[in-house]
């Protein structure tokens, strides 16, 4: 494997430096590819909704794409703590671009921040790997998946979120290893 196929892990703004070692090792066994953690990234002011108090999810992306274009690497995994937002909906978990090279996660409604109950760090831990996973499939070219339980099914909220696997269902796993084969990753 070359290291142009190296998957980077870009924090946004401030993010927990053990989050970032723990999501960094979860991710690269579970996809198999060499993972690395970046120094952080400014959060673009430009992509700062002050009405909303929120940030524009899919301008952060193409932030994102920029930085990984500039640095020639394979996929970049933003993280920021702050809550993010398109148009269409009060919030969103993420952001991907299908079969893209960016993506991107919010560590703010898997906290709890928005309930005001705040979560274990494992349940914290544990959401925000099925997010990365989740939206890195979508680079990866995987859509969104119907099959119960599956990490590529559409989460609406956390309860939603906390009843996927943490696993890819036969189905998206295979279309994985297709992809793979595809690119000789
Ligand atoms: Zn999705
Ligand atoms: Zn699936």
């Amino acid at each position: 494997m070359s290291q142009s196929q190296e998957l980077a892990l870009v924090p946004l703004d401030v993010v927990d430096p053990e989050i970032l070692r723990h999501l960094g090792t979860a991710i690269a066994k579970a996809l198999t590819l060499p993972v690395k953690i970046l120094p952080p990234k400014p959060l673009p002011v430009r992509t700062y909704h002050v009405t909303r108090n929120q940030y524009y999810s899919t301008q952060l992306l193409e932030y994102l794409l920029e930085c990984a274009d500039h640095d020639g690497l394979y996929r970049v995994l933003g993280i920021t703590s702050v809550d993010l937002y398109i148009p269409i909906f009060t919030f969103v978990f993420g952001e991907a671009q299908l079969d893209g090279k960016a993506a991107l996660i919010s560590t703010y409604r898997p906290r709890g921040e928005a309930s005001g109950v705040r979560a274990p760090h494992s349940v914290l831990i544990k959401r925000l790997l099925k997010l990365s996973l989740h939206e890195l499939g979508h680079t990866f070219s995987l859509p969104h998946c119907r099959q119960e339980g599956c990490l590529m099914g559409f989460a609406a909220n956390l309860e939603q979120l906390d009843k996927k696997n943490l696993e890819f269902c036969n189905y998206c796993r295979i279309m994985l290893a297709d992809y793979y084969s595809r690119n000789s990753l």
